[in-house]
C-alpha cells in the first residue's frame, strides 16, 4: 500500500467526538459529491475510503439507517451513501447550512456544488481540521516521505482552493495554489508542516511513520558521509603503509635493520609485522611505548631514508 493510501486510510477511522465536527467532516464531502433529492441526502464517490469514512460519521449524526450501494464502474466502484426522509434531509441540509430557511427552495446538487460552505460550519479549530480531513479523503494525496515531501489536495473550483488554503493558514499551515489540467492544487511542500497536517488531520500513526522516515533519511545521510570519509581514510593509511612496508624492505636489503638507530628499528619493526594498522595501533603495540606522533615521524624518517638510499646518497644523512 502507497503511503498516501496509508494515511487515508488511517484518517477514514476518525469519526471525531464532537458533534460540531462530524457536521463540518459531512459538509467537505457532501459539498464535494452530493447526492440530493427531497428525501434523499447522501454522497456518491468511487473513493472508497472517503465513502467509508462518510458512512461511519452519518451513522453517528442521524438515527434514520444509513444506506450502502455500491456498483462498479470501470477499475474502480461508485460507493452511493445515503439516508432517507424528508425530515433527516431537513435536519442535516440545516445542520450543514445548505439552505437555512425552512421555507427556502431546496438547492440541486449542481448549487451545492458551486456553493461555499458556511463561514458557520468552521468556526471552531477542532472543525477546521475535521474539514481538511475531509476533503483530503476525497482528493488529497501525500507523497512517500523517503522519496520525497509533497502533500496535495486537488479541486475543481478555484473558490474551493482559496477557502482550503485560507483554512489552512488560520490553522498555522502555508500552503500554496498551483493549476494542473484546470484544476486547482492545493500543496505544501515542507516536510515538516506536512508532519503537523496529517497530525492536525487525525493520522497520527502516518506522522509516526513520516517522522521516522525522516530521521532515518538523516541518519542515513549522516552514517554515508561517515563512511565516505572513513574509507577514504582507509584507503589512504592502506597506500601509505604500503609504501612504508616497501622502503623499510628496501633499507633491510640495502644496509640492513641492524644498522638503524633503535627508535627507527622499533618503528620499521612494528610497521613490518602489522601492515594494515593505523598509526594509533602501532602505537598501542609499541614497546616501549611511543605517541602516535612519534610513530608518525619515524616512519617519515625511514621513508627520507629510504628514498636518499635509492638515489644512492647514504653519506648525506
Ligand atoms: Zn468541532
Amino acid at each position: 500500500m502507497s503511503f498516501s493510501s496509508e494515511v487515508k486510510e488511517e484518517l477514514s477511522r476518525q469519526t471525531d467526538s464532537a458533534r460540531h465536527c462530524r457536521i463540518a467532516f459531512l459538509t467537505a464531502l457532501f459539498h464535494m459529491a452530493p447526492v440530493l433529492t427531497e428525501d434523499t441526502i447522501g454522497i456518491r464517490t468511487d473513493i472508497g475510503n472517503a465513502a467509508n469514512a462518510f458512512a461511519a460519521v452519518l451513522k453517528k449524526v442521524v438515527s434514520a439507517p444509513v444506506r450502502e450501494e455500491r456498483r462498479p464502474r470501470g477499475k474502480s466502484c461508485e460507493v452511493t451513501i445515503t439516508v432517507s426522509g424528508k425530515d433527516e434531509v431537513r435536519s442535516l441540509l440545516e445542520a450543514m447550512k445548505f439552505g437555512t430557511t425552512p421555507n427556502s427552495p431546496m438547492q440541486s446538487e449542481t448549487e451545492i456544488r458551486a456553493t461555499l460552505p458556511s463561514r458557520l460550519i468552521l468556526q471552531k479549530t477542532c472543525c477546521r481540521k475535521a474539514y481538511l480531513r475531509g476533503v483530503f479523503l476525497m482528493t488529497g494525496s501525500v507523497s512517500d516521505p523517503s522519496k520525497s515531501y509533497h502533500l496535495e489536495i486537488v479541486f475543481q473550483r478555484e473558490e474551493d482552493a482559496r477557502m482550503v488554503v485560507s483554512l489552512m493558514e488560520s490553522l498555522g499551515f502555508g500552503a500554496k495554489v498551483s493549476t494542473r489540467k484546470g484544476r486547482f492544487v492545493v500543496y505544501l511542500k515542507e516536510s515538516e508542516q506536512i508532519s503537523d497536517v496529517l497530525g492536525a488531520m487525525g493520522a497520527t500513526g502516518s506522522l509516526m511513520k513520516l517522522e521516522n522516515k525522516r530521521i532515518l533519511r538523516d541518519i542515513a545521510g549522516k552514517i554515508n558521509r561517515q563512511v565516505n570519509f572513513e574509507s577514504a581514510n582507509l584507503r589512504k593509511t592502506g597506500v601509505t603503509s604500503k609504501r612504508q612496508t616497501e622502503d623499510i624492505e628496501f633499507i633491510e636489503k640495502t644496509i640492513g635493520l641492524s644498522s638503524l638507530s633503535a627508535s627507527l628499528r622499533q618503528a620499521a619493526q612494528l610497521r613490518i609485522s602489522m601492515p594494515d594498522a593505523s598509526l594509533q595501533e602501532l602505537s598501542d603495540a609499541s614497546e616501549p611505548h611511543v605517541g602516535k606522533s612519534g610513530i608518525n615521524h619515524r616512519l617519515k624518517r625511514l621513508e627520507i631514508m629510504a628514498d636518499e638510499l635509492r638515489r644512492g646518497n647514504r653519506e648525506n644523512m
